[in-house]
C-alpha cells in the first residue's frame, strides 16, 4: 500500500487486529522510506444483488422487510428467533453466492418458501397464499395484516 506521506509504494504492516464485531481489520503500517506510520481499515465489500420486481423496477435487497415478513408468517408458531435468523442468513448467502448484480424477485420468493417449508408448515401456507397473489416477497408484510387466515390453518 502506498504511503500517504511520501507516496512510496513500500510500506509494511506492523500490527494487524480485528475490530468491531470482527468484520473489520485494523492495520498499523510503517513506510519503509520515510518511516511514518499510518492506520488502515479493511472490510470485505459484500454486495448483495438488487431485486428486480415484477414491474421491472429495481430495489435494494431489504433484509429488515424480509425479516418482518418471515416473523409475520411465523406469528404464534413454535419457531425460535434463532431459526428465523439462520433462515435469513441462508437466504443472504444464496444471494451472495449467486454473484449476480440483480436477481429476479421470484427466485428470492422461492428461497423464502423453501426456508418456511422447513421451518413450519402453517407459516409456509400463510406466506405462499399471499405470495401467490402478489408475486412479491415484500408484499407479505403489508398484506398479511389485511388477510384473514382461515381458522383451520392456524389451529392445525
Ligand atoms: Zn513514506
Amino acid at each position: 500500500m502506498r504511503c500517504p506521506f511520501c507516496t512510496t509504494q513500500d510500506t509494511k504492516v506492523i500490527d494487524s487486529r480485528l475490530t468491531g464485531e470482527g468484520d473489520q481489520v485494523r492495520r498499523r503500517r510503517e513506510c519503509i522510506d520515510c518511516e511514518e506510520r499510518f492506520t488502515t481499515y479493511e472490510t470485505a465489500e459484500l454486495m448483495l444483488p438488487r431485486v428486480i420486481k415484477r414491474d421491472d423496477t429495481r430495489e435494494t435487497f431489504n433484509e429488515e422487510k424480509l425479516r418482518q415478513g418471515l416473523l409475520k408468517a411465523l406469528e404464534k408458531r413454535p419457531v425460535s428467533i434463532e431459526k428465523v435468523e439462520e433462515a435469513l442468513l441462508r437466504i443472504k448467502r444464496k444471494l451472495l453466492a449467486s454473484g449476480e448484480r440483480e436477481i429476479v424477485s421470484q427466485i428470492l420468493g422461492e428461497w423464502v418458501m423453501d426456508e418456511l417449508k422447513i421451518l413450519d408448515h402453517v407459516a409456509y401456507v400463510r406466506f405462499a397464499s399471499v405470495y401467490r397473489r402478489f408475486q412479491d416477497v415484500y408484499a407479505f408484510e403489508e398484506e398479511i395484516e389485511k388477510l384473514k387466515i382461515p381458522k383451520l390453518l392456524t389451529e392445525q
